[in-house]
């Protein structure tokens, strides 16, 4: 049994009911599930402050919120906060790559299968273990042996993934993926090196916090108008007759909702403004958003240009 607690993220209330029972037949007992990004923060910001930080499923497509800014608001509530996102499509790819330069923990695939989840959470289990012991194997019980030894192997199976999954990676983005730098990272990158299975391509700068220097840094964004990180992508209709412009969904039976008339013909009497970002919060749109970074350390914000940068090796993937 295991004591961790988990927070299912997901609108479909079947995937919900088939996660839940899987986690429960791994050991979980306490599972809390959201059908929406809001519901999400505010679950997890309540868990968290009575200490029970829950470990996330995210479904990368929700209604009101889109992943990224539904993860970036977690990490600000717990830096090193454990998301799984859930995925359908290859097309979501660059976007993953981009949470995980962030600290996304790990992703599944839909249609979810028990094998991969089942690894996932072993593997978290396992590297937790390890990263609470120390180095030294001096009086440690058998038992708890055997688990660091599944903690090292787990760990390197973690650097495996981020390594694989990312063309390239530095050390210091490998360091803030795994919570916090060791050096059993850097002998086990030597070994990956020495085997010709990466390889050193120089060193690469990266954005650091201009207060406290830490790479652990994420791209924030937000309303330019009301500041709030609570939007989604969407469609816009505009009605000609009248100059409305809202979301797509307001129309109603093709039904404009200022001036009520039925919209026709696209082109003529309307027309549709793809990918707009719609604010959930002040309900304005805009076709850019307002971006600035957050330090994950210490919550500090900053803009791109007064960025400090950091410096640390490069690897490239050979064969892994
Ligand atoms: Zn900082
Ligand atoms: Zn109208
Ligand atoms: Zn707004």
């Amino acid at each position: 049994m295991f004591t961790d607690h988990i927070l299912i993220v997901e609108d479909s209330l079947a995937i919900t009911m088939l996660l839940k029972n899987y986690l429960e037949k791994l050991g979980y007992v306490s599972i809390h599930t959201c059908d929406s990004g809001t519901a999400a923060i505010q679950t997890f910001k309540e868990l968290s402050e009575q200490e029970k930080t829950p470990i996330v499923l995210l479904d990368y497509r929700l209604p009101d919120m889109d992943a990224r800014s539904i993860f970036t608001q977690i990490l600000k509530i717990q830096p090193n906060a454990r998301v799984i996102l859930e995925t359908a499509t290859e097309k979501e790819d660059e976007g993953i790559r981009e949470l995980i330069r962030i600290g996304l923990y790990q992703y599944i695939e839909k249609p979810i299968r028990f094998e991969a989840l089942k690894s996932i959470f072993e593997t978290l289990e396992t590297e937790k273990t390890f990263f609470q012991s120390d180095t030294s194997p001096d009086n440690k019980e058998m038992e708890q042996l055997e688990l660091i030894k599944e903690g090292i192997e787990n760990v390197y199976k973690h650097i495996d993934f981020l390594i694989k999954s990312n063309s390239q990676i530095t050390l210091a983005m490998i360091e803030q993926n795994l919570g916090f730098p060791d050096s059993r990272i850097n002998t086990y990158l030597k070994k990956l090196e020495n085997d010709g299975r990466i390889s050193i391509v120089g060193d690469k700068k990266e954005i650091a916090c201009n207060q406290c220097g830490s790479v652990k840094t994420a791209q924030t964004f937000s309303c330019p108008s009301c500041r709030a990180s609570n939007f989604k992508l969407g469609k816009l209709i505009e009605h000609y007759d009248c100059g409305n412009i809202t979301e797509d969904s307001t129309y109603d039976d093709d039904k404009c909702p200022n001036c009520n008339k039925e919209i026709k013909a696209l082109g003529v009497d309307y027309r549709v403004l793809q990918n707009h970002y719609i604010c959930n919060e002040c309900k304005e749109f805009f076709s850019e958003i307002f971006s600035d970074y957050l330090c994950l350390s210490c919550e500090n914000r900053f803009k791109l240009e007064n960025a400090q940068w950091k410096t640390s090796p490069n690897y490239k993937v050979i064969s892994m």
